[in-house]
């Protein structure tokens, strides 16, 4: 597969060659106070100029929903769009052309390989479906219901009876084992290399940018196995980082600016039946903060549509925990009979499915709702602990009409007046009141602090990365010290360090991005004195050396030779007299 790359070259180019202030005045209007422009953020609904710019350090943040990024983060959010077509706009805006090569094998990078791998699998999975081979599975397809189409809709496959097909054609092609087994897509046994699915129909899992990554195989002859059997996490299929059928669903998303979230293959596939696309599914898997921020991204509204089970119940409760932390308030459809959108369409039909997807509940109904199972609230104990429960979700709430509103069909329901749920609510409030969102500081120790605090100016300057290289500065926390390695690699390819320029060198790195994004959020002040800087250091090899005397100390404890003893105890002496001279020293 050919793949259109833009070299780092250009990347860099376009972004130096474009303000983030001129951009983003291009989308919504920004006023200039001090040394910042402010705007009101386009990702959260707000009134108020809770977006700041910064012009010198071309970043952008949010101090009420912590959205923030650079100038190529800001147009994928509102625009939706990919990082190359970021890039496209933006080159675009600036004038500079681009010829986007087309990539010879040297210069595929290391993951191209996998793409390919995966190119040749889906065009043999696809294939095997319409052959002979796949007459079963197509049955199955009619029998749950389904026309034909959706296997060119969701391009569907079929995975052969023995176990070794797709190896053998891999093989045929040349790719080597190595590369094969990284796809996860076969795997070694004492009999060779083998292919994991085996009889299954294949679901194309593909990432956000649409390359297929990985497959969800589905059993089709009632076989004794997992209903699923799911690829592996590789180097390119991260599930954390996953949301099923996003790529496609993307356009109609935009369209109703309404993002539908079910739980698997076959919800999504019937809600595309009924011409409802603008669908995501979570494939059982955890729900986490990450893909809480991919929905955020997507749209305005969100919708969950779990299945009507207890198991559906609770995915839709810790998804909604999820959503909370980013500041998103879905709204929900729970579906009865226990039933999952798929089985609710055949059941009831298409009318009523859309019905519900044209009037999902809001969450204090579904909280209402929710709170009442498995209660009697006849029984005062019970009715005792709903108000309890629904006064905590109360509190919650900003909104005065709504919370009005929620209180009122809190009376009707649990018989207790307004006045006395108010007055309860309004009691516990005096004590417990906090902004909703509020940023989570955790207490940092000084150590912490200074470590962090350092790495925020690091980010920016060169000559203070420099300096935390010569002087040999250990981190405690594992993801700086990845991060302080890897601007070695940075600083190859830029002549210096600087926040929005890494912010697009770690794109495809969620857990970078995630840092830095953290990082920019600091609201630290601007320049750092060489004595605060050197402040820091101190504090920081005042960890290390602790770090070293507490284990020369337990090491004492469990010395049994004099000589041992005596050798650490000297090493302790000299450890104390290098302290007191403000030094360190390492292993
Ligand atoms: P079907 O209607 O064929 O049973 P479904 O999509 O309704 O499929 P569920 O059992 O409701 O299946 O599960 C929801 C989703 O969870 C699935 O679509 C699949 O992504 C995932 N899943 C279910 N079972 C497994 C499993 N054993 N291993 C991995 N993933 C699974
Ligand atoms: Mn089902």
């Amino acid at each position: 597969m050919d793949k259109n790359i833009l070299t780092q070259d250009i990347i860099t180019k376009v972004q130096e060659s474009v303000d983030i202030v001129d951009v983003i005045s291009g989308y919504l209007p920004l006023s200039n106070k001090g040394k910042n422009f402010f705007g009101v953020c386009p990702f959260h609904s707000d009134h108020s100029p809770s977006m700041s710019v910064s012009r010198e350090k071309q970043i952008y943040k949010c101090f009420a929903c912590g959205a923030s990024g650079n100038v190529f983060n800001f147009v994928m959010n509102y625009e939706n769009t990919t990082f190359i077509d970021a890039v496209k706009i933006l080159a675009n805006k600036a004038g500079i052309p681009l010829n986007i090569k087309t990539s010879n094998y040297k210069e595929k990078s290391k993951l191209q390989v996998l793409y390919d791998i995966f190119d040749v699998t889906q065009k043999f999975y696809k294939n095997n479906i319409n052959t002979k081979d796949g007459e079963k599975a197509l049955e199955f397809i009619k029998n749950r219901k389904f026309d034909l189409s959706i296997i060119k809709d969701f391009e569907l496959g079929l995975s052969l009876k023995e176990d070794d097909k797709l190896v053998n054609l891999l093989t045929k092609k040349g790719y080597n084992q190595n590369d094969m087994m990284r796809t996860g897509l076969v795997n070694k046994n004492e009999r060779g290399l083998k292919d994991m699915y085996i009889n299954r129909i294949m679901f194309p899992i593909h990432n956000l940018q649409g390359n297929l990554v990985g497959y969800s195989g589905r059993i089709f002859n009632g076989e004794k196995l997992n209903k699923y059997f799911n690829t592996k996490e590789t180097e390119i299929f991260k599930k954390g980082e996953i949301l099923y059928n996003y790529h496609r669903a993307k356009s109609a998303v935009k369209e109703h600016d309404q993002v539908i979230v079910v739980e698997g293959f076959f919800a999504t596939i019937r809600l595309h039946t009924i011409g409802v696309d603008n669908v995501v599914a979570t494939l059982g898997t955890a729900f986490t903060k990450n893909h809480a921020s991919i929905l955020k991204r997507m749209a305005k509204e969100i919708v969950l549509c779990f299945d009507g089970d207890n198991a559906g119940s609770d995915a839709t409760n810790s998804c909604i925990k999820e959503l909370e932390k980013v500041g998103v308030i879905p709204k929900i459809i729970r579906l009865e009979d226990n039933l999952d959108p798929d089985d609710y369409v055949l059941k009831y039909g298409k009318d009523r499915m859309l019905e519900k997807i044209n009037n999902p509940m809001n969450i204090m109904d579904y909280k209402l709702n929710y709170y009442k199972k498995d209660k009697d609230l006849t029984n005062n104990q019970d009715l005792s602990k709903y108000v309890n429960d629904m006064i905590d979700e109360l509190k919650l709430i900003d909104d005065d009409i709504y919370r009005e509103l929620t209180l009122k069909k809190l009376s009707d329901i649990s018989k207790l007046s307004v006045d006395i749920l108010k007055k309860k609510l309004n009691d516990e409030e005096i004590v417990t009141k906090a902004p909703r969102y509020e940023k989570k500081e955790a207490k940092l120790s000084k150590y912490d602090l200074a470590e962090r605090n350092i790495l925020y100016y690091v980010l920016n300057s060169k000559d203070i990365y420099l300096k935390v290289i010569k002087e040999n500065l250990k981190f405690n926390n594992q993801k700086y010290i990845d991060l302080i390695l890897d601007l070695n690699n940075y600083l190859k390819e830029h002549d210096n360090l600087k926040i929005s320029s890494l912010l697009t060198f770690y794109r495809d790195n969620m857990d970078m991005t995630n840092l830095l994004n953290d990082l920019i959020d600091l609201d630290l002040k601007d320049e750092c004195s060489n004595t605060e800087i050197n402040d820091y250091i101190k504090i920081i090899k005042e960890r290390t050396n602790k770090k070293k005397m507490n284990s020369l100390k337990s090491n004492l404890k469990d010395a049994t030779t004099t000589d041992e003893k005596t050798r650490l105890v000297e090493q302790m002496f000299k450890l104390r007299k290098k302290e007191l001279e403000g030094e360190n020293i390492y292993d």
